[in-house]
């Protein structure tokens, strides 16, 4: 009798999943989770609760069909060959993974059994869209206008094998969770999102209105498919097609790294490597404890230490601040951010904090550099997430919220706020840091 094992990963659905739809044509199929303890011991316990909470509503859905979610322990070089011998089972699907450790892994096990790789965690395969000379693109304009010229695969149907019901070593047990796990859970979202999903691009910056959808998470983990959001959200209007091109940055991003490994490293500009950073560790601490004296950069470090997740917008402002203002590495403030993001992800994080240093693919040009007042000014003019993050500036008005050393002590005494006591004062000055950074970076292009 025919055996097939699903090695689940960042996929933890039935729903639109090619793993699961081409191993469920065999006649008994093998549901498996490994729990590699080499990552799952370091990983924060918001994320290992997470994950426990994703797999044990995998392993409700299975149940529903007569199965059980069979769970092992160890490095999957050694589990998968095992349990595959142990059951007789013939093949071992799995969706395909791009970033360095993923695919490093993958290769090693392909190497002891008969691994079938599908695409099922990202809307087009990365490097599947490629510009006319066969390259992968590094200018997200180009790349979205023919990534959205793809057709959208058609949802693959699941087959009637049957579910083996051994749930192996179990799941861990579950602590609390910042936010409810799993595919059904990620449909809610999907469907309150919905509901707003027209005014995206008018609020979508807007971090005081929170409306963006929450679904980092759900992909990150792959409770939901990239696929099934866009065919429920569509692009019929404005903000719907604005909320698909963001979904388009993910696959970019994952485009760059699944060809480019060395991003997790390396700034893909060479002529920015040699970029003199300051590794003053007091300023890394105060920009890591929300103690920089800018509202909005200290609102965001707090929110992503709190609940290890920040809106879009704020992650520009502090990831910009760490870089230009305090001219710190970014691949320390990449490497902080992947552990307290619950949507941690290697591609979109490198990505993006490579894009905000002006070092990667399409990146911001390194003298645009983010002012973390105005910022401040334009996205939560009333102040009202940094209230909610810094409330010793909550009974600040609007207008002297975002930079309050601009105000006199006396003012700044009246609203119960003493700088350097209940706040601090800024840590430096953003017009000159701003040119500091300016220079080092020239320095750099010119020096090589
Ligand atoms: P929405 O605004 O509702 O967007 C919908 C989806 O589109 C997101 O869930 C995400 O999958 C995708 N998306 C949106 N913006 C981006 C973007 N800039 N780049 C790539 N994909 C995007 N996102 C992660 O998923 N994991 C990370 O580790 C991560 N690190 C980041 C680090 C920095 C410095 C910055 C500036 C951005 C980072 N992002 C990361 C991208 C973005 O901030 C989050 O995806 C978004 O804030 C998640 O909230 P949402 O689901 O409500 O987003």
């Amino acid at each position: 009798m025919a055996t097939e094992i699903v090695w689940f990963r960042r996929d933890a659905r039935l729903g639109d999943n090619p793993a699961w739809a081409a191993a469920t044509k065999s006649e008994t199929v093998v549901p498996l989770f490994v729990i590699d303890t080499k990552i799952f011991d370091v990983a924060s316990r918001r994320r290992q609760d997470l994950l426990i909470g994703g797999l044990s509503s995998l392993d409700d859905q299975l149940s529903e069909r007569g199965g059980r979610l069979r769970v092992e322990y160890g490095d999957p070089v050694d589990v998968i060959p095992r349990v595959r011998e142990t059951l007789s089972a013939d093949r071992v699907h799995v969706n395909r993974e791009i970033t360095p450790f993923g695919v490093d892994r993958d290769k090693a096990v392909g190497e002891k059994v008969d691994l079938v790789a599908h695409d099922g965690l990202y809307v087009h395969p990365p490097g599947s869209v490629r510009t006319q000379a066969g390259r992968v693109y590094k200018v997200f304009t180009a790349f979205y206008e023919n990534w959205s010229s793809v057709r959208l695969p058609d949802e693959p149907a699941p087959g009637q094998a049957s579910i083996t019901s051994d749930s192996g070593q179990g799941l861990p047990d579950q602590g609390d969770i910042p936010l409810e796990a799993g595919s059904m859970a990620a449909a809610d979202r999907l469907l309150v999102f919905e509901a707003r999903a027209d005014d995206y691009d008018k609020e979508r910056n807007r971090p005081d209105l929170d409306t963006t959808s929450h679904l980092s998470v759900d992909l990150k983990y792959g409770w939901i498919s990239p696929r099934d959001i866009i065919r429920e959200v569509g692009v019929e209007t404005t903000g719907r097609e604005a909320f698909v091109r963001q979904i388009a940055w993910r696959d970019f991003y994952a485009s760059l790294l699944a060809e480019m490994p060395r991003l997790v490293d390396e700034s893909l500009r060479e002529e920015y490597r040699s970029v003199k950073w300051n590794h003053r560790s007091d300023d890394f601490e105060a920009w890591k404890e929300g103690r920089t004296g800018y509202p909005l950069v200290d609102a965001g470090m707090r929110q992503l230490v709190a609940e290890g997740w920040i809106h879009n917008r704020v992650r520009l402002v502090v990831a910009s601040f760490l870089i230009k203002d305090l001219l710190i590495d970014w691949r320390r403030g990449e490497r902080f951010f992947r552990h307290h993001l619950i949507d941690a992800d290697v591609a979109q994080n490198v990505g993006n904090w490579q894009w905000v240093a002006g070092t990667g693919a399409d990146a911001a040009p390194y003298f645009r550099i983010f002012n973390p007042v105005t910022q401040s000014e334009k996205f939560d003019p009333d102040g009202r997430y940094i209230r909610r993050w810094v409330p010793e500036l909550s009974e600040l008005p609007a207008n002297a919220i975002h930079a309050p050393w601009e105000q006199g002590p006396i003012d700044l005494a009246s609203h119960g706020v003493a700088l350097g006591d209940d706040y601090p004062e800024p840590l430096v000055d953003h017009g000159h840091a701003r040119q500091v950074a300016i220079d080092a970076y020239e320095r750099a292009r010119d020096t090589g």
